[in-house]
């Protein structure tokens, strides 16, 4: 009788009615201008066909400016800059190239809270990831790579590193200044110059650190940004003065970007899609690994490669495992992305709002079975979705198979740890995985046997500039970070 006490005295109970105040960050001294020309060649720079499209804010629908559309005619004018700045920069003693980029480092620390807050009103993502994770990571890169500029011998020792030249760089609108840093801090390290594309959606970031870059008075045709949609993309990719393409986006137009290469000798590295296991054994610390599940798939609306939008569960926890799942669900804040509470902010765009609804149909459909937490989404005419997870999908599913890029979970079972590892790498995917339990053998055994670049143990989307990321299969090739990074901008 004393023990069940005991045990109803440390069973926490959940006030599902219970609310936070608003704490919304002041949007007060953030300057968004009302157009956005390029930057090229050290000036901003109208576009030759005088075309502009709009970005929005994805949690009202408005738009927040006019950005200016890249023709190939624009691309021609940001490469010949890049071109003619590369001689200069690639000449000047690694030392003078590793300031530049400490000073941009130190300057986007500066303006941490400017940074963060544009990118939460552009993109949707909840202000305390842009202000934990985006931004002190966007900086650490520049770090990192600051450090490296004047140490190439020593990263490749015995080798004469050279740069490569001009690097075209097209990056998505997940993270958008974290790509932007992953792409242009090597290459600029190295001695490359660079013409950046960032994502149509999400191109205010990047807008801002050209205005830092100019601020600063970097080198004119160093960094130039040509804003636009996938069109721009093409022209980039396909310019013939372009010595290497790093491109992170999607499988389908990585496949096609690889085709439209072939033969020209330009270098290339790929990171693309990923369709992740989150792999729970049963002797797991099971609160920390639904911490780490949650994290996993719900952390910036699961608009992340190498999200965890797999979850294996050992059949012996798994109804344990549901339920705890569901509950930490029940009691996550979706709404104003400004707002320091929120957990989940908004769906990027209408499209891809739609594409993830789509799927939660065919899941549905294909005889899922759905648990969404209850309550209304925000109003307004901003893009939302509830995190979403679903039990009863067979392995052949579509949800298990393809990529989603939305907060959507599919939850499987397994008895053997074979198992488990035959489910993980049945996929075409092989970006990231995860792992969950108490012992380091188990760790071992999988790690060595799962087929990702990326795998996490008792942790979940940890990143670190020095730490090497990039996929297998089609989840793209060449790593991003850590001296395999660098690499990929040299030549011996
Ligand atoms: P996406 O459609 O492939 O777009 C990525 C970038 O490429 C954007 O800047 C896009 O411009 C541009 N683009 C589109 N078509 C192009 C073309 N034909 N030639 C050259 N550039 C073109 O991908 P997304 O939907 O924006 O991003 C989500 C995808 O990125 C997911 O599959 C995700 O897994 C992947 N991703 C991978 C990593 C990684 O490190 N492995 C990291 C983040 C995201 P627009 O914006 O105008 O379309
Ligand atoms: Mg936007």
């Amino acid at each position: 009788m004393a023990k069940k006490k005991n045990k109803e005295k440390t069973r926490i109970h959940f006030d599902t009615d219970w609310k936070y105040d608003p704490a919304p960050e002041s949007v007060e001294h953030i300057k968004v201008n009302k157009q956005y020309e390029h930057y090229i060649g050290g000036s901003w720079k109208s576009p030759n066909e005088g075309k502009y499209f709009n970005t929005v804010n994805p949690a009202s629908g408005k738009r927040l400016a006019r950005i200016a559309s890249g023709s190939t005619s624009d691309i021609d004018d940001a490469v010949a800059a890049a071109r003619k700045a590369f001689g200069p920069w690639s000449a000047l003693p690694g030392k003078e190239r590793g300031k530049w980029l400490f000073k941009l480092a130190r300057q986007i620390q500066e303006r941490a809270r400017e940074f963060a807050v544009i990118e939460s009103l552009d993109g949707g993502k909840p202000i305390r990831e842009s202000k934990a994770v985006d931004i002190p990571l966007a900086a650490a890169h520049f770090f990192y790579h600051a450090g490296w500029a004047d140490k190439l011998t020593y990263a490749f020792p015995g080798r004469n590193p050279e740069p490569l030249g001009v690097a075209g760089q097209i990056i998505p609108w997940n993270f958008p200044l974290l790509m932007a840093a992953w792409k242009l801090a090597p290459a600029l390290a190295t001695g490359n110059t660079v013409v950046l594309k960032p994502a149509e959606t999400t191109p205010l970031t990047a807008l801002k650190l050209a205005e830092l870059i100019d601020d600063l008075g970097f080198p004119p045709g160093v960094i130039n940004i040509v804003t636009g949609a996938g069109d721009t993309g093409a022209a980039l990719v396909q310019h013939p003065d372009i010595d290497k393409i790093a491109f992170t986006g999607s499988t389908d137009v990585g496949k096609e970007i690889q085709k439209s290469i072939a033969g020209t000798g330009k270098k290339l590295t790929l990171e693309l899609g990923g369709k992740a296991a989150n792999i729970i054994l049963e002797d797991a610390a099971i609160d920390q690994a639904v911490e780490g599940i949650i994290n996993g798939i719900y952390f910036n609306q699961g608009h992340v490669c190498c999200a965890g939008s797999r979850l294996l569960v050992q059949e012996s926890i798994e109804s344990k495992v549901i339920k705890k799942l569901k509950d930490r669900m029940s009691t996550l804040v979706i709404g104003d992305p400004l707002d320091k509470n929120t957990d989940i902010g908004a769906i990027n765009s209408r499209a891809q709002l739609k594409t993830i609804q789509k799927y939660i149909e065919l899941g549905a459909k294909e005889g899922g079975e759905i648990f969404q937490c209850e309550g209304s989404l925000p109003d307004g005419k901003g893009f939302w979705c509830k995190p979403t997870l679903f039990t009863g999908l067979a392995q052949s599913s579509t949800l298990v198979k393809e990529e989603i890029f939305g907060p959507v979970l599919a939850v499987q079972s397994f008895r053997t740890l074979e198992e488990a590892l035959t489910k993980a790498n049945n996929t075409p995917y092989g970006l990231s995985a995860g792992v969950w339990t108490d012992k380091g053998a188990k760790i071992f055994k999988m790690t060595t046997k799962l087929k990702a670049g990326i795998i996490w143990a008792n942790t979940y989307n940890k990143f670190d500039p020095a730490s090497p990321f990039g996929g297998y299969k089609e989840s793209g090739f060449g790593r991003e970070g850590g001296l395999h990074g660098l690499s990929a901008y040299v030549t011996f």
